[in-house]
């Protein structure tokens, strides 16, 4: 194990529900979602925040995320809308500093449980979720 969990992830040495990988980028579910299906881009090579981030792999990340959210439109999760966000820095609420691409899939009028999500954050059956992603990414170009 590496000092940093994400890190970790992307060279398999902790479990992660992966959605999605190719030679940039690994997805997982969060553990501790605000949706059920939110998920997080990470780059494999480790930067701790924007500014240690290459833009080039930025763009990998965003067009990754920009993947996995027109998955969540037509699979299983159903979405109706998706956030993307990046918390830079720990005053945006960063928390894990390995740069991550939040996508969070919304659904018309989920105000409530997307405020709720905020607060409490509880998983839910991870791995049907992700296996119901997995499935809608092999859909979407
Ligand atoms: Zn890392």
């Amino acid at each position: 194990m590496s000092d940093c969990t994400f890190c970790d992830i992307v060279a398999g040495r902790a479990h992660g529900h992966v959605v999605y990988s190719d030679e940039y980028v690994v997805a997982f579910l969060d553990i501790s979602p605000i949706t059920s299906g939110h998920t997080l881009v990470v780059p494999r090579r480790h930067s701790s925040g924007l500014a240690d981030l290459d833009p080039a792999i930025g763009g990998k990340i965003f067009a990754a995320g920009q993947r996995i959210a027109a998955a969540m439109r037509v699979g299983a999760v159903a979405a109706d809308g998706v956030n993307l966000a990046m918390n830079d820095g720990r005053a945006a609420s960063q928390t894990v500093f390995h740069s991550h691409l939040h996508v969070i899939p919304r659904h018309s009028g989920d105000k409530a449980s997307f405020a709720k999500g905020l607060l409490t954050r509880r998983a839910r059956d991870l791995d049907s979720v992700a296996a119901g992603l997995r499935a809608a990414i092999e859909t979407v170009p």
